[in-house]
């Protein structure tokens, strides 16, 4: 399996996953056609699926032209977006746990509420990679368009405990101020500053800074390292103890 990041629209990012036995693809989050289509022509693949992490128009706005191309085409998303039509061509709803595969390359689907209600994560456990959309980025997550903070939380957990090398493919290239924001809140945490050279040094080469991992946003994403009001509750009481 490899990944080719296809960029599309202002700042979003659609991933080409290939199954290298078949030449066979699946594209996550097509914002637009165009770069999609010359992305599987550059890279000679056939494109076989579309993984739709959420239903917001930068991530399924190329659904429609693709499908116009190429009319077989699998379009996997979330039963709560399927129930609310706002999938175009959905043909494949998916909830928490259930596998959907392109050939060889199993995917693993984490329901992760929170941007949105029916916001999924495509977990590839046989090739430590995980699709988060606009859940989890690098250094931040997602507004809470649909679900709440506790929600929010909660989905961020179950990404967070993921192996610490899955390798993280975000929706939107926002890390550097994201970056920025997490040195505001943890100015003594050495990681994030050495994150933010690292960013810095990749976009001055014109690069994307994904993919991510687990790992690095355990160490520098405010809110994968936040704890839950009740956690901090527990070590507010357990200091009282001890003073
Ligand atoms: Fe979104
Ligand atoms: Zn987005």
């Amino acid at each position: 399996m490899r990944v080719v990041t296809v960029p599309c629209l202002a700042d979003n990012y659609a991933y080409l996953v290939v199954d290298e036995d078949t030449g066979r693809a699946a594209i996550v989050d097509p914002g637009e056609a165009p770069p999609v289509l010359d992305a599987v022509a550059r890279e000679g693949v056939t494109l076989a699926a579309i993984w739709a992490t959420h239903h917001h128009p930068d991530h399924v706005g190329g659904n429609r032209d693709l499908l116009a191309a190429l009319p077989d085409l699998e379009v996997v998303g979330h039963r709560h977006d399927q129930a609310h039509a706002r999938i175009p061509g959905l043909t494949r709803a998916v909830d928490h746990d259930d596998e959907v595969a392109l050939d060889g390359v199993r995917a693993r689907i984490i329901h992760n509420p929170g941007h949105t209600l029916g916001a999924i994560s495509f977990w590839l456990p046989d090739h430590a990679a995980v699709f988060t959309g606009d859940t989890l980025f690098a250094a931040g997550c997602g507004r809470l368009f649909e679900g709440d903070a506790a929600m929010m939380f909660t989905s961020l957990g179950r990404l967070a405990a993921l192996p610490p090398e899955t390798r993280v493919f975000f929706g939107h290239e926002y890390t550097e101020s994201n970056l920025r924001f997490a040195a505001h809140t943890e100015p003594e945490v050495a990681a994030i500053h050495a994150a933010i050279a690292d960013a810095a040094a990749r976009r001055g080469r014109g690069e994307p800074t994904t993919p991510s991992t687990i790992g690095a946003e355990l160490a520098t994403n405010p809110f994968v390292r936040a704890a839950s009001a009740d956690q901090l509750g527990e070590r507010r009481r357990a200091k009282d103890v001890f003073r």
